[in-house]
């Protein structure tokens, strides 16, 4: 069964654009998961096929209309949750992404302007999920980032299943540093150990390595990692 991600947005033509290339576009060939970008606007009743209109209360911008937008996610494949991409939602975590690639897919609802109206959130019961701590002009970008890091989770779409399992977040650590040959470049060569073909040697050096980074990047990962909360 493949995932099946529904998109509203106002410029359909930006998808699958990077989602289009590498491992995301390979699979969305072979069929492990399927893109449905569908334009609010195709739900507007006016002759101006108006989307949006001045924010209730004044202020600068525009607010995407309620009535429209539920239109549209109503019209929308009830599959999986329905998320809806905003700086005030709960952050992206390896974890959401992990529970939404379990899942049979997902509506993604991109806003523009100044965002949506409140009450078409709790109406459709739009989950807010963020990307980062800054402001986007849309919701778009985010969205190709929340299922690009979903779709390569998918069975078949990573080379080895086991590729997955090293990486920076799926255990809390942040990743030990790589190399590839010339095993000597520049004057550097690559730790010896990683050379020595002692396996249990290898897996203790990429260990303390990923405990020294993320101890030293991310006090925040590592303070968490130490109280068990991941
Ligand atoms: N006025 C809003 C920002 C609107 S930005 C505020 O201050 O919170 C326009 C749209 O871009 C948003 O509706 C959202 O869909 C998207 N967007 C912007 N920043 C984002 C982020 N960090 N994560 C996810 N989506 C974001």
């Amino acid at each position: 069964m493949s995932f099946r991600a529904s998109v509203l947005t106002l410029f359909p033509e930006m998808f699958p654009g990077p989602l289009g290339f590498s491992l995301a576009g390979r699979a969305l060939e072979q069929g492990i998961w399927s893109l449905a970008a569908r334009n609010i606007r195709d739900w507007a009743t006016d002759r101006h096929r108006t989307v949006d209109d001045h924010p209730a209360g004044g202020g600068a911008g525009m607010v995407l209309k309620p009535d429209v937008l539920a239109a549209a996610i109503d019209a929308m494949p009830p599959v999986g949750p329905r998320l809806l991409m905003s700086p005030r939602g709960a952050p992206l975590t390896q974890r959401l992404v992990r529970e939404l690639a379990a899942g049979p897919g997902c509506l993604i609802v991109c806003g523009r302007f100044e965002g949506v109206d409140e009450r078409v959130i709790g109406a459709r019961g739009l989950r807010e999920v963020s990307v980062g701590d800054y402001v986007l002009s849309g919701g778009e970008p985010a969205a190709m980032v929340l299922l690009d890091a979903v779709v390569r989770l998918l069975p078949g779409v990573m080379g080895k299943e086991a590729s997955g399992a090293e990486e920076s977040f799926e255990d809390g650590l942040l990743e030990h540093p790589q190399y590839t040959k010339p095993n000597s470049w520049d004057g550097i060569d690559i730790p010896r150990i990683l050379l020595s073909g002692d396996h249990q040697a290898i897996a203790r050096w990429k260990r303390e390595r990923r405990e020294e980074l993320t101890a030293a990047r991310r006090p925040d990962l590592w303070q968490a990692l130490k109280a068990g909360k991941i």
